[in-house]
């Protein structure tokens, strides 16, 4: 996982080892290596910008501390600067005061929103919860019937409409798995929604139409870390179609280089709150900037 950042950014701080002080030659050169580094990460040229000039004012102004070595104090500040364009603390997931909790999730299809609602359905459910999964994806003709696959493997009930119950209408569908959820006192209802291979106005008016008959206490965003900083256009897309609360980046496992992870939050100025590596219902967990930092670093 965004192996070639990891590289250069070493890369960049042996370059560094054994110089006694930095000066502002050093210091400019450096901050280059890791614009070039974040760059080639397919990290957001506005992210880019801002990151390098924090590096840059930081390590000028950096009082010569005897614990670190210049090589050491660049690695410290490079990493505070991950952890804040990765959004600074893990945010958790806010539950209703009154259950259900009703969680919504949007994206585009494909960026793994029917794998990720088994994931999280089986999370809360290890957590003590107990979860409904809502097949509201009514478009794909067999988004139903992978959300049933994922609920069994997961343990978690699923509501869907009637084979052969008509067309169907998600929102109806979503009015009366809320209804179903209250009366069997499930604590936390979990939407999967449509999604297009590209954003579809009609689609969106569609799961905005969804959230506004379940009243989402969080709308999860999710996108594939794959896509890069191509993930930003689509947040902006659906921050605007139908806004979100919190960013689920999904197939990290496949992401060799960083650039939706290192761009997102600050983009849309809304947290990652869960991560998804793998195919396997169990690869995936709250998301960590400062653990992410550090491995990005380590
Ligand atoms: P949806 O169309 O948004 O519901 O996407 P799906 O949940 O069907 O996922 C699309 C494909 O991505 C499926 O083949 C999933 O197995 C795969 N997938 C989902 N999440 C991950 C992940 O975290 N890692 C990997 N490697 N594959 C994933």
């Amino acid at each position: 996982m965004f192996d070639t950042l990891q590289d250069r950014l070493q890369a960049t701080f042996r370059n560094l080892r054994g110089k006694g002080r930095l000066s502002d030659a050093d210091i400019d050169a450096t901050v280059r290596e890791i614009r070039l580094a974040l760059l080639e990460a397919d990290v957001n040229l506005a992210v880019v910008k801002e990151f390098t000039a924090a590096v840059r004012d930081q390590a000028r102004g950096a009082e010569l501390s005897q614990a670190l070595n210049p090589a050491q104090q660049i690695i410290k500040i490079v990493n505070a600067q991950l952890v804040e364009v990765l959004g600074g603390q893990a945010r958790q997931l806010r539950f209703a005061k009154t259950p259900p909790t009703v969680i919504m999730l949007a994206g585009l299809q494909g960026s793994g929103k029917t794998t990720l609602a088994g994931k999280l359905s089986l999370w809360l459910r290890q957590r003590g919860h107990t979860p409904m999964l809502v097949a509201a994806d009514l478009q794909r003709p067999n988004a139903v019937n992978q959300l049933q696959i994922v609920g069994q493997r997961a343990g978690v009930p699923v509501f869907a409409p009637e084979p052969g119950n008509g067309v169907g209408d998600p929102v109806a569908v979503a009015r009366a798995a809320m209804d179903e959820a209250r009366r069997k006192l499930y604590d936390t209802v979990i939407v999967d929604t449509a999604g297009r291979l590209g954003v579809d106005a009609e689609l969106m008016a569609q799961a905005a139409d969804i959230r506004d008959a379940v009243h989402p206490d969080e709308i999860l965003f999710v996108v594939d870390a794959m896509i890069g900083q191509d993930a930003v256009n689509t947040a902006n897309a659906f921050a605007e179609g139908v806004g979100f609360d919190g960013v689920v980046l999904s197939k990290l496992d496949g992401d060799a280089r960083g650039g939706a992870a290192l761009s997102i939050a600050k983009v849309t100025g809304k947290p990652i709150m869960f991560a998804s590596n793998g195919e396997a219902l169990t690869d995936f967990d709250l998301f960590h900037p400062d653990r992410m930092a550090s491995r990005i670093l380590d």
